[in-house]
């Protein structure tokens, strides 16, 4: 992750710190509390909280409230506790759009009375029709000429419950023939008779999202508006809106990313509540969702699904990820974090015929991590339970485990070989009587004996039954469209699975490695000393790479055109995933880039064709999927003024550092106005990155000088100007300062 190129929504609010259009970066998390928040909603949170904390700002946490048919007070705490478990502060209360209620309506007032908004009275149906296509111009509704007066009147009858739902509406006058649908008079009211679970009963009107979430916004004094892509053609409206109010600056702009999708899951909040509601999980934290609670319930720590966050990266373009992305997130976090310790699933039965007595083995907890303290003792014993499967009466070729011809080891114990098989009734094997070898101890090995592999065990007397709960992905299909789609076996129980009494009386972890299985994490409801349950958290190896890379050709996918809404995916053909693949293992690109590459033709070219001239991958990619993808939409690929080389170029210069991934887009922009080389554009206008303390060093204590005031508030506890000294520096310099040593170099110099 060294080297890693500065995501677009981290340039922007470097670029206006700089330009002191604000003395502080004030970012929010505006869920609406409908329902539990996602692992979509963790990108998100770690986006906004992450950006306000980088940039010594602040974020909120608010609760966008306005529709009081579908929310509720338990969502509200979902969402805090998951935004706290993730490790963020918000600022201050957590805040709620319907606190501004009354503010908003004094809003519309004030629009109404610019001739900005009216009272529409068609029906529904009418307003549909009026509205035009995409191809025909709507047509303004005959209410629209209602006059000031009468206007205000209505809407005050509105607010007063004087109407039935679905009546009236009050719209924005803005175009009726806008080639922004959204622009062509949005509402902005509707009538809703309905208990607010915070309101109460006061409001027989709620505003709308695109009302109510520019005025909250600037109300907050937020600076950067981070939402996801479906809300581009919604920006005019949110310009629109503060624009025309002529409020006074400074004000938030709203800025686009794409959302996270993952396969095998679904992410609509609608969705999961099918789901829950319908029974077919046990809850908003059931283990096998990707909600927030569910991950946490499952056994995920923060930071595996920060980092997972992390790795994805930011992008501009709708992609999916592979769900195999998360799962090595969190065997990544764990694998040197949580001792090692054996469990039995599927218990054998063996008796050791030439052992008699009994001993404690020691053996470490962490034996991956030599600089790791913390053993424990394990009882060995004439009667053992081994994994059934670990023995094969007729093992298939390459099969390790004991046969009735090939030993095996007991992992920290001994070497066993059998001897024979006990069956019931029906001819099963219920019990191996095997014999040990007493000098082939683990670490003391003399017997001279090769084995192929160690299996592991636990002894009779002395283990503990416990109840494992094995989950595995909630859906079978890649791209899920509902419960038709559900994986049979999502979850098997397993009652009688028996683990060292360590496990269960020491504890020294939530989470274990239960060797050779998976991850397991102590169910953090259900668990008791008495009947223990562990669920599991992955297994050790992605069990699923295999299953889903096709021997035989598949069916080719359906041609059949799926529309991309909301968390929704098509499924990727045969050559993309191969792309895909290639991108993500061999190119090392994060999921998201590589998705969006490996979806689109025109990009992947494009990108292939600038790693002929460079081998700058990571940097090429996130170009090609920002700034090329966004020119993409309305240009063909022979009215670009660059071409892969010349993107390649520009990559070298971010990668070794000459100049900023700031100056980076500046310079980008002019190669996309102008045609010129970056080389040349660069040069020409002297603008190689400083990353020089000594050269740095000085600017910043002239800064500091000549700013005694907000160094005098800075020591009193005004952090929030960390962010004013740091644009100040950017912008002393033209935004050629490295931005990283900026800001260590002003923390330190406000510090001393
Ligand atoms: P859903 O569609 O899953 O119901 P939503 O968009 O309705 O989610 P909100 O509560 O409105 O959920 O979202 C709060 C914030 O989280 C918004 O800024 C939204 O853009 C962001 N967000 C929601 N889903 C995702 C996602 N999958 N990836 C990234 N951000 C997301
Ligand atoms: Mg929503």
């Amino acid at each position: 992750m060294e080297n890693k190129r500065r995501d677009f929504l981290r340039t922007i609010v470097a670029n206006d710190l700089e330009a002191g259009k604000y003395e502080e970066v004030v970012t929010r998390f505006p869920p609406e509390p409908n329902g539990f928040p996602h692992i979509g909603h963790a990108k998100s949170i770690s986006i906004n909280f992450g950006i306000a904390k980088e940039f010594g700002g602040r974020c909120n946490l608010r609760m966008d409230d306005t529709n009081p048919t579908t929310e509720d007070t338990q969502y509200v705490e979902a969402i805090k506790d998951a935004v706290k478990w993730l490790g963020f502060e918000w600022d201050g209360d957590v805040k709620f759009t319907s606190d501004y209620f009354d503010k908003l309506y004094r809003y519309a007032i004030q629009l109404i009375k610019m001739g900005k908004a009216y009272v529409d009275s068609l029906s529904e149906e009418e307003m549909r029709e009026y509205r035009g296509t995409v191809t025909q111009p709507g047509k303004r509704s005959k209410y629209a000429q209602r006059s000031i007066e009468e206007n205000l009147e209505l809407f005050e009858k509105m607010k007063n419950g004087e109407f039935k739902d679905g009546e009236h509406v009050l719209r924005a006058k803005i175009d009726m023939s806008a080639a922004n649908m959204k622009m062509r008079d949005p509402l902005l009211y509707r009538i809703r008779h309905a208990h607010h679970f915070r309101a109460g009963g006061k409001w027989a009107i709620y505003p709308m999202y695109d009302f109510a979430h520019p005025l909250s916004d600037y109300i907050e004094g937020i600076t950067h508006s981070i939402c996801t892509l479906e809300f581009e053609n919604n920006r005019e409206i949110y310009d629109w809106l503060l624009d025309t109010l002529d409020l006074k600056p400074p004000r938030p702009y709203q800025h686009e990313f794409a959302r996270l999708n993952i396969n095998y899951t679904v992410m609509s909040k609608r969705k999961l509540l099918e789901l829950v509601e319908g029974g077919y999980v046990n809850g908003w934290d059931d283990p096998r969702l990707p909600t927030i609670a569910g991950l946490r319930r499952r056994g995920y720590t923060p930071e595996s699904i920060l980092n997972f966050c992390e790795q994805i990266g930011v992008a501009k373009a709708n992609s999916v990820v592979d769900v195999a992305q998360l799962e090595f997130a969190i065997r990544d976090d764990l694998n040197t974090k949580v001792p090692r310790v054996m469990c039995v699933q599927e218990p054998l039965k063996v008796t050791i015929t030439n052992y008699e007595g009994s001993e404690e083995i020691e053996a470490p907890y962490y034996p991956s991590d030599v600089a790791k303290e913390g053993s424990r003792k394990v009882p060995f014993g004439k009667t053992i339970y081994i994994e059934r499967s670990d023995f094969e009466e007729n093992p298939p070729k390459g099969y390790y485990r004991l046969t009735p011809t090939q030993p095996v080891r007991l992992k920290h114990a001994y070497i066993i070989q059998y001897e024979e098989a006990i069956r019931d009734e029906e001819g099963n094997i219920v019990e191996i009587k095997a014999k040990y070898f007493p000098n082939s101890k683990s670490g003391n090995d003399t017997s001279g004996i090769k084995v192929k592999s160690a299996i592991q065990w636990v002894e009779a007397q002395n283990a503990k039954r416990v109840e494992l709960r094995l989950y595995d992905r909630l859906f079978k299909n890649e791209a899920p469209q509902g419960i038709e789609d559900l994986n049979p076996n999502s979850l098997k129980v397993v009652q009688n699975a028996l683990v060292e009494p360590a496990v269960v009386e020491e504890r020294p972890n939530e989470r274990f490695q239960f060797e050779r299985i998976g991850y397991f994490y102590a169910d953090p409801i259900d668990y008791n000393e008495e009947h223990p349950v562990f669920n599991k958290i992955v297994a050790l190896k992605d069990s699923w790479a295999k299953k889903t890379k096709p021997k035989q050709p598949q069916p080719k996918p359906q041609p059949k055109k799926v529309q991309q809404i909301d968390g929704e995916v098509t499924p990727m053909t045969k050559e993309q995933e191969e792309l895909f693949v290639r991108y993500t293992q061999e190119h090392k690109l994060g999921n998201e880039v590589a998705n969006t590459l490996a979806r689109d033709e025109k990009l992947s070219k494009f990108y292939e064709e600038a790693l002929s001239v460079s081998e700058n991958r990571s940097t090429i990619a996130n170009f090609v999927t920002n700034e090329v993808a966004r020119e993409l939409k309305n240009k063909a690929i022979n009215e670009l003024r660059y071409t892969p080389k010349e993107i390649a170029e520009l990559a070298v210069l971010v990668d070794d550092e000459t100049i900023s991934t700031k100056i980076a887009k500046d310079v980008f922009e002019q190669m996309s106005k102008s045609g010129e080389n970056p080389k040349a554009i660069v040069e020409s206008r002297g603008l190689m990155q400083i990353s020089d303390p000594n050269v740095i060093e000085p600017i910043i204590e002239e800064i500091i000088a000549n700013n005694p005031q907000n160094v005098q508030k800075f020591k009193e506890g005004n952090k929030k100007l960390l962010g004013f000294f740091i644009g100040q520096t950017l912008k002393a310099t033209g935004g050629k300062a490295n931005p990283k040593i900026v800001n260590e170099l002003v923390a330190k110099k406000l510090q001393s």
